[in-house]
């Protein structure tokens, strides 16, 4: 039997286009960060023999702090080296008192050092296989980046025959994984998994998975082109609060029918 497919619904919101500008400015200085100083950190990036090869808690600090203070100039929210330093140590201890627009470009500067690990992978020709994980030895089920270590959530449906590739939406990297199927819990009965779309975002699906109650939202790269995957992400973000509140809903109406 075939997966079930339905229909998310949702309104999107003013404040998620504000995001998205501000977004779009950060990514900018994160772009030209990349071009005027990449070649002195991949100089100092060192990839471990296996995965992951650079998980993103163990990127050099100060080359997250240098790019996090660009963020914050930029974005009119400076902050003394010192208060930078003190934040991310305890952010790596995980408690963390920042606001949160200071922690999105916390991560925003994480995720473009991760990018230079990614890209220094890629260069050196590593499988595009993703971590295995405990669950399972088979490497086509892995959701977890190899690079950086980081869970995925993101898969591409590639062209010509709509193979899916994960996308670390951290560090960019991209491994191949079989079509079918839950990757989070392993379940492969149809039954379990539904396929759910707006039209507002066309090829774009959340496959969701009763067995687990997880989901992945899955690009379909025949029918969209897409530049940037973590904006594409981000601009999505309402598909992934419809499939929480659908997931939600139907364990609700499962419970009271059982
Ligand atoms: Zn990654
Ligand atoms: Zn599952």
């Amino acid at each position: 039997m075939a997966a079930k497919r339905g229909k998310l619904v949702f309104t999107e919101d003013e404040s998620t286009k504000q995001a998205y500008q501000k977004y779009q400015s950060l990514k900018q200085e994160v772009s030209n960060w990349h071009q005027e100083r990449s070649s002195h950190w991949l100089a100092t990036l060192v990839l471990a023999q296996k995965p992951p090869y650079l998980p993103i808690m163990d990127l050099p600090e100060d080359a997250i702090i240098e790019l996090w203070q660009r963020l914050n100039t930029a974005a009119g929210a400076q902050i003394s080296d010192a208060e930078a330093r003190e934040y991310w140590k305890q952010f790596k201890d995980g408690q963390t008192t920042m606001n949160p627009e200071l922690l999105s470009r916390l991560h925003l500067a994480q995720s473009g050092v991760a990018q230079l690990a990614a890209n220094q992978a890629k260069a050196q020709g590593v499988p595009a296989i993703g971590l295995r994980y405990i669950a399972s030895d088979d490497p086509t089920t892995s959701y977890i980046c190899p690079v950086c270590d980081e869970v995925s959530t993101l898969a591409i449906l590639s062209k010509p025959n709509g193979h899916r590739i994960m996308h670390c939406t951290s560090c960019g990297f991209e491994w191949t994984v079989r079509r079918a199927g839950c990757l989070y819990c392993g379940s492969e009965d149809a039954k379990q998994q539904t396929y759910l779309k707006n039209e507002e975002f066309p090829g774009i699906e959340m496959a969701v998975c009763q067995a687990c109650g997880h989901y992945l939202k899955e690009i379909d790269a025949r029918k969209l082109i897409v530049l940037d995957y973590m904006w594409e992400d981000l601009k999505t973000l309402p598909l992934n609060f419809a499939a929480e509140f659908w997931l939600k809903e139907h364990a609700k109406n499962h419970d009271q029918i059982h």
